[in-house]
């Protein structure tokens, strides 16, 4: 297993061609705008070394039988499950940002189930394939990256009914060697500083969009691979160093990039499906619910960071015994508890797949993502409420270090006795980061906006089984039950 410098040093060796604000990165994991992300994922690597969490971060490889990262395990059992969500909130915690390796990982889990029940209906073989390329991950130990959002051009109409062809990642060329690929991927969370991607289709196909059934492993920096990074709220302070960055190590959200695929070769090796449009739909919906399983893990870490610097900021008002602030931090927490008691509860309810390996809760995954897309938002709100209007008005680094004016915003913005004005200060500018922008955005729509667990959750809510709990208590069906205890 690696750590945390020799993953820097894995992504040193790469040649990623990726871009920000028009220019070439030289290299992801010392750029200003990408070094907090390639810490994020360091982190990954990092603590799998450190005994007190080895419990969390380290699994048994259940193909070669030796000790591995969790990051690249396929899900064993329920427990498995509900470590992967005591991990994520562990290191939600630690780092108040996206870690970004979840993706590859609920991808290949995803791959790894599907491609099982493929090659069972198809006769394809697909799966000796996926299991390979999980065992070469976990030896090396690997950061894949997952891609499946495409760009998607008009959204009321099917892939193959594009103008432009291209809108949708698609196989452009079969060969015997394998297949060429064209499109692009969007949002794509941690792609710049990822060692491969796995590549999924983004909706359930048809037999017309068969060439855009398609999934596939590259390493990222693949030629024709471009990624270009999207800029986040208050970016150009990356540059600036210090404190006014607010999340100083790991910056905000994953460093999300548009992904173009320009006539990418991929060898038939690392292709786990390319036509076989019937499974698109499993493929899809396994990932999605791997991945919203995750959001109460990972989030209610981040809200553990936001409620801390909340209640410091409360503390260094001296507002911390208010009976409203503290009603509101409640209120945070329960809140912060709720999003993990979702999280929990749909990898508990896992079960095994025919592949074996398990998949949680569909329902109960969709349930949590989708309380994710409301509750940062309160949980970010309530922390503004308590923090103050300082969140947005507090000066910047360099008024607190100029020689004239230094004294008066050293004076003017300390807090109460023993708090200095540059501990507020960090404090509030860490609110900032996390309640003020992008990190939000991401919460609604990271692992699929909210409509789209709305769609799940309807299909999933099995109400014609409520629809006959309830005729048997308004006395339409006979309750058996009652008859058996009243005759
Ligand atoms: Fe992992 Fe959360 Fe980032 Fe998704 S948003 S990649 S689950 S840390
Ligand atoms: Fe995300």
């Amino acid at each position: 297993m690696m750590n945390g410098k020799q993953y820097l040093e894995s992504l040193r060796k790469m040649r990623t061609e990726a871009y920000v604000f028009g220019e070439r990165i030289d290299s992801v994991a010392d750029h200003p705008f990408t070094w907090e992300h390639a810490n994020a994922v360091a982190m990954t690597y990092e603590l799998a070394h450190d005994p007190q969490y080895s419990d969390l971060m380290i699994a048994t490889s259940h193909l070669t039988g030796r000790k591995i990262n969790r990051f690249t395990h396929i899900h064993q059992s329920a427990d498995d499950l509900v470590k992967k969500i005591k991990m994520l909130r562990m290191i939600g915690r630690k780092t108040a940002s996206c870690f970004q390796r979840c993706v590859g990982f609920d991808a290949m889990n995803a791959v790894y189930t599907t491609t099982f029940e493929m090659d069972q209906k198809l006769g394809t073989g697909y799966f000796e394939r996926a299991k390979d390329f999980v065992k070469s991950v976990q030896e090396n130990d690997l950061m894949i990256g997952g891609a499946m959002t495409d760009v998607k051009g008009d959204r009321s109409l099917k892939p193959s009914q594009q103008s432009d062809p291209d809108m949708f990642l698609h196989i452009v060329e079969k060969r015997d060697d394998g297949i060429v690929v064209r499109g692009a991927k969007a949002h794509q969370t941690g792609s710049a500083n990822s060692h491969m991607m796995l590549v999924m289709p983004t909706l359930n196909m048809s037999a017309d969009d068969a060439n855009y059934s398609v999934s596939f492993a590259v390493p990222s920096d693949e030629k024709g691979v471009i990624h270009i990074l999207g800029r986040q709220t208050n970016d150009s302070r990356k540059y600036e160093g210090g404190i006014d960055r607010g999340n100083l190590g790991y910056g905000i959200v994953g460093g999300e990039a548009l992904v173009v695929f320009d006539d990418v070769f991929v060898p038939n090796e690392r292709v786990f499906m390319a036509g076989e449009f019937e499974f698109s739909g499993m493929l899809v919906e396994r990932f999605a619910s791997y991945h919203r399983q995750n959001y109460g893990g990972c989030k209610a870490g981040v809200s553990d960071v936001i409620i801390g610097a909340t209640y410091g900021l409360a503390q260094a008002h001296g507002v911390q015994d208010a009976s409203h602030v503290k009603d509101k931090l409640t209120e945070m927490i329960h809140l912060a508890e709720t999003l993990y008691c979702g999280s929990v509860a749909c990898s508990s309810e896992g079960k095994a797949t025919k592949s074996g390996a398990f998949l949680v809760d569909p329902l109960l995954a969709n349930v949590t993502k989708h309380n994710v897309t409301r509750f940062i938002y309160e949980i970010g709100r309530l922390s503004q409420d308590i923090s103050g209007g300082i969140v947005a008005t507090l000066p910047s680094q360099k008024d607190f270090q100029d020689e004239k004016i230094g004294k008066y915003v050293e004076k003017y913005c300390k807090g109460k006795e023993g708090v200095s004005a540059e501990e507020r200060a960090r404090l509030v500018r860490l609110v900032e980061n996390i309640t003020g922008g992008t990190a939000l955005i991401e919460s609604m729509h990271g692992a699929g906006s909210p409509q789209a667990q709305r769609v799940m959750i309807f299909r999933q809510g099995n109400l014609p089984a409520k629809a006959e709990f309830a005729k048997v208590l308004a006395g339409i069906k006979e309750d058996e039950m009652l008859k058996r205890i009243r005759g």
